[in-house]
């Protein structure tokens, strides 16, 4: 990806992460962790496209932020155990969550 074209997408991101809601051209469901079978392994976060920057590991487990998550999903085939499922009824992310969003977010 061009710088150009990489720093847009970074500022997309950043919109979606000041707006709090998910792409409006976005078809897809997001993903979701199901954290009983989540080993915490990281690779998913890894695998997020970098325009995206969907998955958190807050330590004790791994999350996707469903307004930050496409449903692209190349997190699905990083996973060894098979745990991230479409989130047909997904919900709105609280407010701790964002705070850890925006603490981790590229200051760029
Ligand atoms: S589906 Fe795509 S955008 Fe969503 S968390 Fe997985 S890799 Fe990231
Ligand atoms: S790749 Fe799978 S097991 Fe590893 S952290 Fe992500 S969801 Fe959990």
């Amino acid at each position: 990806m061009s710088e150009h074209a990489m720093s847009a997408a970074q500022s997309a991101r950043a919109e979606r992460i000041a707006a709090r809601t998910r792409g409006d051209n976005w078809r897809k469901p997001p993903r979701r962790i199901e954290a009983s079978e989540c080993i915490t392994c990281d690779s998913c976060l890894r695998g997020c496209p970098e325009e995206f920057g969907a998955i958190f590991d807050r330590g004790l487990d791994v999350i996707i932020v469903p307004e930050l998550c496409s449903g692209c999903p190349a997190c699905v085939l990083e996973c060894p155990v098979d745990c991230i499922y479409v989130d047909e009824d997904w919900t709105p992310t609280d407010a701790s969550v964002w705070s850890h969003v925006e603490l981790t977010a590229d200051p760029s």
